[in-house]
């Protein structure tokens, strides 16, 4: 049974688009992609771009997971950045560090030609800060300051110490901040709906309340639902947290964790300036981090902590509103308008999972709670590999991967014993 959107900030502002169709009856594409999310989204983008007939299944609704529930945060942070400079030297020796360095960067790119071209209204922004939450924090800020330098970045960052931290954000709780002005913040769902829309201008079918229940393997593989099928010459698994296909293959590879956010309600101009004085989005440098941002209408959007046992919480405002009021004193009488939830796909060593499950059926997934710009550039290498060009997608695909011989329940508490374990070793540095 399709899902309508949670009751989310994001829904509630969302664009109206002309409506997307359900699937009824069978249709003939060369790739046909699970999941209408930005990995479906942005991956139907480029095969379109490039002349390929592609259409995207979505069980609910555009964005309906993740991807239109996320902080909004579009950054050059990777989850397992060092894992894949690692392991991605074995396909590129020594140039792995740079093309680790790269991926940072691309889907920024991406992200702010694609608005441009198609004309996206999702309230896109420059600017964004990490916050040292511990003074052992700033080594590894510094050491970051230096890196963008060091690629001609120097005119986009900045380090920012003690009272200078007021010119970015209204609080005393941080040791130092790198400034980036790459990265950006934008309404997730509205970028979304407008890939979804730039896609089917090209002649992509996007297809929502169609639930593919079954993957016909096969020369040509075939997707099943309810009322409707699709016959392809490729097939794309793009469910992220919330797919069960090809257990086989992937289960015990990817958990879905559960990730909690709030909208206040607006703020007046003055209180607003008074905690993010650019419009700059933040996030601290803890493993299980707070994040935040303010929305165009002046909502503080606050994300913080990650329930890794993927199970859904009875209320989600109960811990935020604490972490807020002890952020930003002056906003203890704020109240919060909306809380919800959603899930990502962690992978234990945090490196996105690209692959095959046959030679014609592929998927992508788990990018670690850091999937916006991420997903687009998986999006890219997804494209590419699909028409022919798979040298970013086999560095990928070649990537070892922990797998864990248990169900989802399972893997899910073992992964919230691992990240307990993580995140009391970092207390104590
Ligand atoms: C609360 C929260 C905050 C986050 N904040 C940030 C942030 O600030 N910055 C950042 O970079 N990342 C953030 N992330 C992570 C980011 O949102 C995700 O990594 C990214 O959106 C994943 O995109 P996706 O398309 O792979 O998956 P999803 O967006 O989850 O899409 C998967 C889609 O597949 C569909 N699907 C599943 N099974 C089927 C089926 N059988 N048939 C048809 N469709 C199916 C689902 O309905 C869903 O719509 C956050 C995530 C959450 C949950």
């Amino acid at each position: 049974m399709a899902e309508p959107y949670c009751k989310s900030y994001y829904a509630a502002t969302a664009n109206t688009t002309a409506p997307f169709p359900r699937l009824e009856g069978s249709i003939d594409v060369d790739v046909a992609i699970i999941g209408g999310g930005f990995t479906g989204i942005a991956t139907a983008v480029e095969l379109a771009e490039r002349g390929v007939r592609v259409a995207v299944l979505e069980a609910n609704r555009i964005g309906w997971g993740a991807s239109g529930r996320n902080g909004g945060q579009i950054t050059g942070s990777l989850s397992g950045d060092k894992a894949m400079e690692k392991q991605f030297r074995r396909n590129l020796g020594s140039e792995a560090a740079e093309f680790v360095w790269n991926l940072r960067w691309r889907g920024q790119d991406i992200i702010r030609r694609r608005v441009g071209k198609y004309g996206i209204r999702c309230d896109l922004k420059h600017g964004h800060m990490q916050a040292a939450y511990r003074p052992s924090h700033i080594t590894e800020l510094e050491d970051m300051y230096r890196a963008a330098c060091a690629h001609g970045m120097g005119d986009e960052v900045e380090m920012v110490y003690g009272a200078d931290l007021h010119r970015y954000v209204g609080t005393g709780i941080y040791h130092a901040g790198l400034v980036n002005r790459r990265n950006m913040h934008v309404h997730s769902l509205n970028l979304c709906l407008g890939e979804a829309d730039a896609a089917r201008s090209l002649g992509a079918g996007i297809f929502i309340d169609t639930p593919v229940e079954k993957i016909i393997y096969g020369d040509r593989p075939e997707l099943v639902t309810a009322r409707g099928r699709v016959r392809a010459d490729k097939v794309m698994i793009a469910g992220n947290g919330y797919h069960h296909f090809a257990p086989g293959k992937l289960s015990g590879m990817i958990f879905p964790a559960t990730l909690g956010i709030v909208a206040t309600e607006p703020l007046p101009e003055e209180l607003a300036k008074s905690v993010l004085p650019q419009d700059f989005a933040v996030y601290d440098t803890r493993f299980v981090l707070d994040y935040y941002r303010l929305t165009a209408d002046r909502r503080l959007l606050f994300g913080s902590g990650t329930n890794y046992k993927g199970t859904a919480s009875s209320d989600i405002g109960a811990p935020m509103l604490p972490a807020i009021r002890k952020t930003f004193p002056q906003l203890a009488d704020v109240k919060i308008e909306f809380a919800w939830e959603g899930q990502d796909g962690i992978t234990i060593n945090r490196i996105p999972q690209l692959g095959n499950v046959t030679p014609n059926v592929f998927y992508a997934q788990g990018y670690s709670g850091h999937g916006i710009a991420t997903s687009h550039v998986i999006g890219e290498i997804m494209a590419a590999a699909i028409t022919g060009n798979a040298r970013d997608f086999d560095i990928f695909a070649s990537a070892w991967h922990w797998r864990l011989p248990v169900g989802r329940y399972l893997g899910n508490r073992a992964l919230a014993l691992g990240m307990w374990y993580f995140q009391k070793m970092e207390a104590l540095r």
